[in-house]
């Protein structure tokens, strides 16, 4: 089911250049125990050749955005409302077959776990030579040498060899290369990276963002880079989107954001993470509390249960009550004055940084 909201204060943003637009995106499963609002009124956009970095924790809604994006919900207890334009086509309303050709040519995904986005019964190069010719019509003569292009250009090494291998006969961080070369061949326009690092380790990790850029520019494709590591995000995006409980709470320019930070929950997240040049015995600040119940969100500012600075806001019953809403451009969802934000970030935030 696909229909037109409002979205609740909030403009959408311009978008004209983006390749990728979301507007007011939600998304909501119904389960037994009734509705869960997964995604609740997101908006952003995307140009090609750029990178957007997607934080938070599990459950604040990112992975779900990208799956409506790819269109890889069940759709039988799931209802999405919005707009997802790619390149100007709205692919909330499409046909499952119109979908499944779009995430062949035009977009593709970076799974976490190559693992298992890999079968264990094929070998790698019949399967990054499959999607190509289904999707391009060439023959398998051609595919095949795709593959080993494909191959080669992902950094492994003597592909020729290697793309008769099964993927267990691949390292962990050669089978990331291999589904990132599943993901390229068809030359998309908007790859989706799903946590692509995650699970490897970190003179791996910083290879394969390494790639991933050098990729994007190669390519020029437009890239969501899905983690919940803000380091991964600093080295990588563009820029930044913040989410919490199914909303976006701040968003800028990756530099904007990290240098100064405006929401109280991206201050959790930077005080939760390591800091480069941190003394090492310096203990992580996690985030008091638990990511919220979405069958259930608290009223107001979803984060008010877990926020430290809820009682410097004039009038604090406001974050009980009142949703705050993230305005256009640069911005954070908070109903701090933007001096009260500036004056914590510095003289309570900075310190804990290091
Ligand atoms: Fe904290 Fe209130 Fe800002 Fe929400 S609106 S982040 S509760 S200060």
């Amino acid at each position: 089911m696909t229909t037109l909201t409002k979205t609740e204060g909030a403009p959408p943003p311009t978008g004209s250049n983006a390749f990728l637009s979301v507007r007011d995106l939600r998304v909501q499963f119904s389960t037994e125990e009734g509705i869960v609002k997964a995604v609740d009124g997101l908006s952003f956009d995307l140009e090609r050749g750029k990178t957007l970095g997607i934080v938070g924790e599990s459950g604040s809604g990112k992975s779900v955005t990208n799956l409506s994006i790819l269109g890889l919900h069940s759709p039988q207890n799931t209802t999405i409302t919005g707009e997802i334009l790619v390149d100007g086509q709205d692919v909330t309303d499409v046909s499952r077959k119109e979908m499944e050709s779009l995430r062949g040519n035009k977009m593709a995904m970076i799974f976490q776990d190559a693992l298992t986005a890999l079968s264990p019964y094929y070998t790698v190069g019949r399967q990054i030579a499959e999607p190509f010719v289904k999707h391009t019509g060439a023959s398998k003569k051609e595919a095949r040498a795709r593959a080993i292009e494909m191959l080669g250009k992902v950094g492994i090494p003597d592909p020729k060899s290697r793309v008769d291998d099964y993927p267990h006969q691949f390292s962990g961080g050669m089978r990331q290369r291999a589904m990132i070369a599943m993901s390229l061949v068809c030359n998309p326009e908007l790859l989706i990276a799903d946590e692509p690092t995650t699970a490897l380790d970190v003179t791996v990790q910083a290879q394969i963002l390494d790639l991933l850029k050098d990729l994007q520019q190669e390519f020029g494709s437009a890239i969501v880079l899905i983690t919940h590591d803000l380091g991964v995000v600093a080295n990588v995006a563009d820029d930044l989107l913040v989410m919490y409980a199914g909303r976006a709470v701040e968003r800028g320019s990756v530099r904007e954001v990290l240098k100064s930070p405006q929401h109280p929950y991206t201050w959790g997240l930077l005080s939760s993470m390591p800091s480069l040049g941190s003394d090492v015995n310096e203990p992580l600040r996690p985030i008091p509390g638990t990511p919220p119940s979405l069958l259930n969100p608290p009223t107001g500012c979803p984060f008010h249960p877990r926020c430290e600075f809820a009682e410097l806001v004039e009038n604090s019953s406001r974050c009980v009550h009142e949703r705050p809403v993230l305005a256009e451009g640069r911005a954070s969802a908070c109903h701090l004055t933007a001096q009260q934000k500036q004056q914590i970030f510095i003289e309570t935030i900075q310190p804990r940084l290091g």
